[in-house]
């Protein structure tokens, strides 16, 4: 055994960093879409932090900014201030050279539908093949670690089939590999189940769940499906463009779950929806500072603190 660390096959950027930064960073996330006499504001100051190895479920409302956040992590949107990393680069300050390695080595990415991850016309085999060939690998090594990754995926005998030619959950398997084949740090995927029976559903996560603890890839998985809710250790919530709560689940087998609001860096704290009605709470609130919690009070109402 030899000191001297191995070469990285596949490290994309001299700059981004190993050390025990999380891989993922956004601090005060906002993305505005102005058309032409309105702004939609997608993200208001979205906070995240994702560790290296993680897998995370992101849910929320319809309109509530998941697939604008995940457009963002894959390199494929723009933030309109604040910051986002990922693997110690910075998304905002990408050249267009760059951003197109990022999309092809830093991240992989799955699509809800099952027909926009893979190209109609090309074999799982060719699909596969191909984020690696447009990498420049040789094509011995990448027909090799293609055949290994759709075995990998259950479909050793399904590598000549064009996409029309495999099921809906089949397809996805095929789109896992696309999507891990040149060895991403992070794995994207919006809805990754959303067109799927729910027994499909059920194996595609399981699949993305061995694929994690084998890799140890940190994936982010937007999804309506609680069953991929209830199998990954932490669930972030967003609600109105930022995230409001998490879930921790330190067995994702086990009955045990503890739910958290989210603090962001300057103190804002979103509250549940359902305390803010069951108290009537708008506007303004009181606050009161005890020695482990802090009270809250409708502002109509006088502290009684007895
Ligand atoms: P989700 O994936 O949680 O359903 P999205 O991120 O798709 O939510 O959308 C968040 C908000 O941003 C919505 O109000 C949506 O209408 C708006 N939005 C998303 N994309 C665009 C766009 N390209 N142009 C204008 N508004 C957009
Ligand atoms: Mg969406």
């Amino acid at each position: 055994m030899t000191a001297t660390a191995e070469p990285r096959p596949h490290a994309p950027f001299d700059r981004r960093s190993d050390g025990g930064e999380p891989v993922i960073v956004c601090d005060n996330l906002v993305r505005i879409y102005k058309t032409a006499e309105l702004e939609a504001v997608a993200l208001q100051g979205l906070d995240l932090v994702v560790d290296r190895g993680e897998m995370i479920a992101i849910v929320g409302a319809s309109g509530s900014g998941k697939s604008t956040l995940l457009n963002i992590l894959g390199g494929v949107d723009v933030p309109s201030a604040g910051e986002a990393r990922v693997d110690g680069l910075d998304l905002l300050r990408l050249s267009g050279r760059e951003r197109v390695r990022y999309r092809r080595r830093v991240v992989g990415f799955i699509w809800q539908q099952t027909a926009r991850n893979l190209l109609p016309y090309l074999s799982a085999l060719d699909n596969v093949e191909l984020p690696m060939a447009l990498d420049g690998r040789s094509a011995g090594d990448r027909r090799d670690r293609a055949v290994e990754l759709l075995e990998r995926v259950g479909l050793g005998d399904r590598l000549d089939h064009t996409p029309t030619r495999l099921s809906g959950g089949e397809q996805q398997r095929v789109a896992i590999a696309v999507a891990v084949a040149n060895e991403p740090r992070v794995l994207l995927a919006d809805e990754p189940t959303g067109e799927l029976d729910s027994a499909t559903a059920g194996e595609v996560i399981e699949l993305l769940r061995e694929i994690n603890a084998e890799r140890g890839l940190t994936m982010v998985i937007v999804t309506h499906d609680p069953l991929i809710a209830e199998r990954v250790t932490r669930t972030v919530a967003i609600r109105d463009g930022r995230t409001s709560s998490e879930v921790l689940r330190e067995d994702p087998f086990g009955a045990e779950a503890r739910e958290f609001a989210v603090l962001d860096r300057t103190g804002r704290l979103q509250l549940p929806r359902d305390y803010l009605e069951a108290l009537d709470l708008e506007h303004r609130v009181r606050l009161s500072l005890d020695p482990d919690h802090i009270k809250v009070w409708p502002d109509r109402e006088r502290p009684n603190d007895g």
